[in-house]
């Protein structure tokens, strides 16, 4: 069988392939310890999975509406307003401006899907989650990466912005908190974008904001502070890490621009009918129950990062700035030979899983999770420190 000219030009995902590795190496008896990984190691909270198990007592196990159920949309829309800090009147979300898909992943390709057009170019400020670049390559789009730079915690600049945008741009994607760098942009970061945004009206917005729940100075900034972009802005987020819920597959995109919404339902309609019921119904228990869950995993993460980064600024080689939110530390390990390197270095002579930096357009950096245990924690850096101490 011949594989389609547009599936074999998509790389595998770097994260999930080094997870598969540590795995394979863990059933061979080998202890690694993963930190590959971008998922919360908790358990999904008792409520939510009691409202799935109900949801399946009750009988929400039919198809249902294509854009979600009405519940979960209102839900959505009602978390999202009620989490900007700004209540710009023009980006005040309704249920009807909500699609819930299967996991933040698939409503960021289905936005790109509904958008780009072959040949358009969409600007993505590298470094950056894996699948924002394959997604583009799929829809026949160009990706335009521009490299930030390390100083600026890698945040793109208006000045950046300004030189990758042409005529032909139709997107630009933006992360804030960032996966992989844990860098949160500030209001007047972001306003500097915008600023450079209003001369070139035409180029849609997405901003993934699916770590906005795990902040550790200050808050996130969600791009609907912007009431201007309204028309061509596209949120996505969904309960994967506020919750600890990434095996249920529950996101979504939000936006204003009602075309895009019927358009993007369309798309959705034709794909896979709807996100599954049960887990809808988990989803809306998350976002409609207390949310001390949120902030008691939040300060877990908090005080992981502490750690992590104390122990880290003991490694020799390794430069790196206290990631502001997510729960990733991304070191330029440049100085021991760049992120390919280290990570197949730390892997075999660690036994510690890590990322290279390359899967995200930093081929500098590696990528650690710490979304694991407190002890993992220790022991996975205690063992990198002896590794990178024998590399002198
Ligand atoms: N966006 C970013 C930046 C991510 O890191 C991830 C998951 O790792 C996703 C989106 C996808 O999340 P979901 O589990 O909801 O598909």
């Amino acid at each position: 069988m011949q594989v389609s000219e547009r599936v074999k030009g998509i790389a595998a995902s770097q994260s999930l392939a080094m997870a598969a590795r540590a795995k394979a190496m863990q059933a061979a008896g080998v202890d690694v310890i993963s930190m590959s990984l971008g998922e919360p190691d908790m358990e999904t909270p008792e409520h939510i999975r009691r409202a799935a198990q109900e949801a399946i007592d009750k009988g929400w196990t039919h198809y249902g509406p294509v854009a979600g159920i009405a519940s979960l949309r209102e839900a959505v829309a009602a978390a999202q307003n009620a989490n900007c800090r700004l209540q710009i009147e023009d980006c005040k979300f309704e249920a009807a401006d909500v699609i819930v898909s299967v996991g933040a992943k698939m409503a960021i390709y289905n936005a790109i899907q509904t958008v780009v057009n072959p040949g358009d170019e969409v600007v993505i400020p590298m470094p950056s989650w894996v699948s924002y670049t394959e997604m583009v390559k799929v829809a026949g789009g160009k990706v335009v990466a521009i490299q930030t730079k390390y100083e600026n915690r890698y945040c793109l600049t208006a000045d950046e912005l300004r030189e990758a945008l042409t005529e032909k741009t139709k997107m630009l994607i933006l992360c804030s908190p960032n996966n992989p760098t844990g860098s949160v942009y500030s209001h007047s970061q972001l306003e500097a974008l915008v600023e450079v945004l209003r001369a070139y009206p035409e180029v849609v917005v997405l901003s993934d904001e699916i770590y906005d729940a795990l902040v550790y100075e200050g808050a996130a900034c969600s791009m609907a502070e912007f009431g201007e972009l309204a028309e061509r802005l596209v949120i996505v987020n969904g309960v994967s890490k506020a919750y600890a819920m990434t095996g249920w597959r529950i996101g979504w995109l939000m936006s204003k621009n009602k075309a895009f919404i019927e358009a993007c339902a369309r798309l959705q309609g034709q794909q896979v009918t709807c996100a599954t019921m049960v887990a809808q119904k988990a989803a809306e228990a998350a976002l409609t129950g207390s949310q001390d869950c949120v902030e008691q995993m939040r300060q877990v993460f908090a005080e992981r990062r502490e750690l992590i980064c104390k122990l880290a600024a003991e490694i020799p080689g390794w430069k790196f700035e206290k990631p502001q939110g997510a729960f990733y530390l991304f070191p330029d390990v440049s100085a021991l030979g760049g992120g390919d390197k280290v990570a197949e270095y730390l892997l075999e002579e660690a036994h510690v899983a890590v990322v290279s930096g390359s899967a995200f357009g930093s081929p500098e950096c590696i990528r650690l999770s710490y979304a694991i245990s407190t002890e993992e924690i220790m022991e996975a850096m205690r063992r990198i420190k002896m590794a990178i101490e024998k590399l002198k």
